[in-house]
C-alpha cells in the first residue's frame, strides 16, 4: 500500500547498465548498486543470470530474451515500450544488458525511445565481451610491439550486400587487431573479404566461446583455417573472433584455460541454505560447478524439548553441537525467547570440527572443545578423555540424526539430551535437469559434503536399479568430505576417489585439485 502510495508520486527512472560479459564479477560498482535498488529489471539472454541476486526480492523481473537464431521473446520496439511504461509508473528500472550498452547492444536505440518519451534514464558503461574474450583467452588486445590499432566489427549483416557499412578494403590493411562480434555464422565470408583485401592469409585468428565463463571454449587458426576449424569443434554463439598477429602472444599469457580445474564439470551436492565456500572455492580453481540442492533445511514442528532445556540451561554441563545447523537453530531459537549467548556462560561447549567452531564465533562463543578427528565419534572420545560420568549434555541437532555419539557418551555415564533444532526434507524439483547432466556424460565429479547429500543424491538420481546407477556414475569420481560420508558413499555401492585428510572444505578443494592436476 505504502509503496504503491510512495511509487505514483515517486517519477521513474531508467538505469541501462552493462552487466560485462559474463563472469558476474565484471559488472561496475556503480551498476551492482544500483540492481541493489531495482523495482524492475528487464535483463537479457547474454547478461549473467547470478548477478541477478543482488536484485531485491520483491523486484520484478523481465526476461527480454534476444538470442541469435531463436524466436526472440520480445521485439525490440517492445522492449522500448515496456522501459517507458515501467518508468512512467514512477518504478526505479534496471535494464540489464549483457557486455557494454553502447556496443552492438542496441542501447543507443532504447535511449533515444526514453528521451523522446521524457523519461529519465542513466547509462553505466560495461566490460564489453570483444575486450573480455581476448583477455580470457590470454591475448592483449593491444601490444606496442604487434599493433597500435583496435576496430569492432559486427558480423551479423551480410558481408556481400552491396551496401554494407563496413569497407572491408579499408579494414582489411588499416587496422591492426580486428575483432567481430556475431560473426559465426558469416565466418567464411568474413575471412574471405579480409583476405581478398590484401591481408595476409596467414595472420592468426583467435574465436572465444561464452568468454570469461566457465563455459569458455576457445579455438585458434588463421585467416585461411579457422573456418574449418570452427566447424569441426562445433562453436556456435555467442563467441568473438579475434584477428591480428597479437593473437599468437596466447602461447605466453594464457592465463584463464590453464588454471587446474577448467574445463572440469562438478556436480555439487549442498543443502539449500549452506554457504557455497565450495562452489567458490572450485570455481576460482577454474571448475564449471553445477549446484544440486539435495536437502532442504527447516525448522522442526515444535520447539519443545529444547524451550523446556533452555529454561534450566545452568545445569548442562556441556552443549554440543554436531553441525552448522545445529548452531544456527539453536540461536534463532534462543533469540526468538530474548535470550543470549550471556545466557550460555553455564555450561561448555563441545563443537564437531572447525567449520562449526568458526560458526560458533560468530555467535560470539569460543568452543572449549574441538576435537583432532572432526566427526560424531571423535568429539565423542575427546569427551570421554575428559570423563563424562554424571555430566548432563545437551544435544542441539538435526531431528532425525546418528545415534552413536549420545549412545557413546550415555555408555560412559552421561545424561544426553537430544533437542531436535532443524530438519532435512529431501527437495522437490529438479530431478530431471540433474538426470540430463549426468546422462551427458560430461560430468567429472560430484562432491559430497554429508551422508544425507549421499542419500538424497542417489533418491534424486532415481536409477531403476542398481546396474543403472554404476551405469550413470561410471566416468564420474567422487569426492567424500569424511569418512562417515565416504562409507555412506561405498556403502551405495559406489567408489570414493577423493578424501581430504581435513574434514574441510578448504582441504577439500585442495584435494580437487591435486587430483586432477596429478591425474592429467
Ligand atoms: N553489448 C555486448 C554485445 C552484444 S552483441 C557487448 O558489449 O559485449 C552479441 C554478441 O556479443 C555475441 O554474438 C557475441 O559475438 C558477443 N558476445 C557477448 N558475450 C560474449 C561472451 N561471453 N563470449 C563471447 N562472445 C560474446
Amino acid at each position: 500500500m505504502d509503496r504503491q502510495k510512495e511509487n505514483n508520486s515517486k517519477v521513474g527512472k531508467v538505469y541501462l547498465i552493462g552487466a560485462g560479459p559474463g563472469e558476474p564479477g565484471l559488472i561496475t560498482m556503480r551498476g551492482r548498486y544500483l540492481l541493489e535498488k531495482a523495482e524492475v529489471v528487464v535483463y537479457d539472454y547474454l547478461a549473467s543470470s547470478k548477478l541477478l541476486r543482488y536484485v531485491p526480492e520483491d523486484a520484478q523481473l523481465v526476461y527480454a530474451g534476444k538470442r541469435g537464431g531463436v524466436k526472440h521473446t520480445h521485439t525490440q520496439e517492445e522492449i522500448n515500450q515496456m522501459l517507458v511504461d515501467f518508468a512512467k509508473e514512477g518504478k526505479i528500472v534496471i535494464r540489464l544488458k549483457g557486455g557494454d550498452p553502447f556496443i552492438f547492444g542496441r542501447g543507443g536505440e532504447e535511449v533515444e525511445t526514453l528521451s523522446a518519451n521524457d523519461v529519465d534514464f542513466e547509462v553505466v558503461p560495461g566490460v564489453t565481451s570483444a575486450t573480455a574474450a581476448a583477455t580470457y583467452a590470454g591475448i592483449p588486445i593491444t601490444h606496442r610491439g604487434y599493433t597500435a590499432s583496435v576496430a569492432f566489427l559486427t558480423g551479423h549483416e551480410d558481408p556481400t550486400k552491396p551496401d554494407s557499412n563496413i569497407d572491408w578494403s579499408k579494414i582489411a590493411t588499416g587496422i591492426g587487431t580486428i575483432v567481430v562480434y556475431m560473426g559465426i555464422k558469416n565466418l567464411p565470408t568474413i575471412v574471405k573479404n579480409l583476405i581478398d583485401n590484401g591481408r595476409s592469409a596467414d595472420t592468426p585468428v583467435a574465436v572465444v566461446r561464452w568468454a570469461s565463463t566457465t563455459k569458455q571454449r576457445s579455438v585458434v587458426g588463421t585467416l585461411t583455417t579457422i573456418a574449418d576449424i570452427v566447424q569441426q569443434a562445433d562453436i556456435k554463439p555467442p563467441a568473438l573472433i579475434v584477428i591480428g598477429e597479437v593473437v599468437n602472444l596466447r602461447d605466453k599469457i594464457d592465463w584463464f584455460e590453464k588454471r587446474p580445474l577448467f574445463n572440469k564439470r562438478i556436480v555439487v551436492t549442498r543443502t539449500r541454505d549452506q554457504a557455497s565456500e565450495l562452489v567458490a572455492g572450485l570455481e576460482e580453481a577454474g571448475a564449471s560447478c553445477y549446484e544440486c540442492s539435495t536437502i532442504n533445511i527447516k525448522p522442526v514442528e515444535s520447539y519443545e524439548v529444547l524451550d523446556s532445556e533452555l529454561d534450566r540451561i545452568n545445569e548442562y554441563h556441556w552443549i554440543l553441537f554436531t553441525s552448522l545447523n545445529g548452531v544456527k537453530y539453536f540461536f534463532n531459537q534462543l533469540y526468538s525467547r530474548g535470550m543470549d549467548s550471556r545466557d550460555l556462560k553455564g555450561p561448555d561447549i563441545g563443537v564437531v570440527g572447525k567449520s562449526t567452531a568458526d560458526l560458533l564465533l560468530s555467535y560470539g562463543i569460543n568452543a572449549d572443545l574441538i576435537p583432532p578427528t572432526f566427526t560424531g565419534e571423535g568429539l565423542a572420545e575427546s569427551l570421554l578423555d575428559q570423563g563424562v560420568e554424571g555430566r548432563n549434555v545437551l544435544l542441539p541437532r538435526a531431528k532425525s540424526a546418528r545415534e552413536i555419539l549420545p549412545e557413546t557418551l550415555r555408555g560412559a555415564g552421561a545424561r544426553v539430551t537430544v533437542a531436535p533444532v532443524y530438519q532435512n526434507v529431501p527437495p522437490q524439483g529438479r530431478k530431471d535437469e540433474l538426470r540430463s547432466e549426468l546422462e551427458s556424460g560430461e560430468v567429472d565429479m560430484v562432491t559430497f559434503t554429508s551422508s544425507s547429500t549421499v542419500r538424497n543424491f542417489i533418491t534424486m538420481v532415481d536409477a531403476k536399479d542398481q546396474e543403472e546407477l554404476l551405469d550413470l556414475m561410471k566416468d564420474v569420481k567422487i569426492a567424500a568430505i569424511g569418512p562417515i560420508t565416504a562409507k555412506t558413499v561405498t556403502d551405495s555401492g559406489l567408489q570414493v576417489d577423493i578424501q581430504p585428510e581435513e574434514y574441510t572444505i578448504p582441504a577439500m578443494v585442495t584435494s580437487i585439485i591435486d587430483f586432477f592436476t596429478s591425474d592429467s
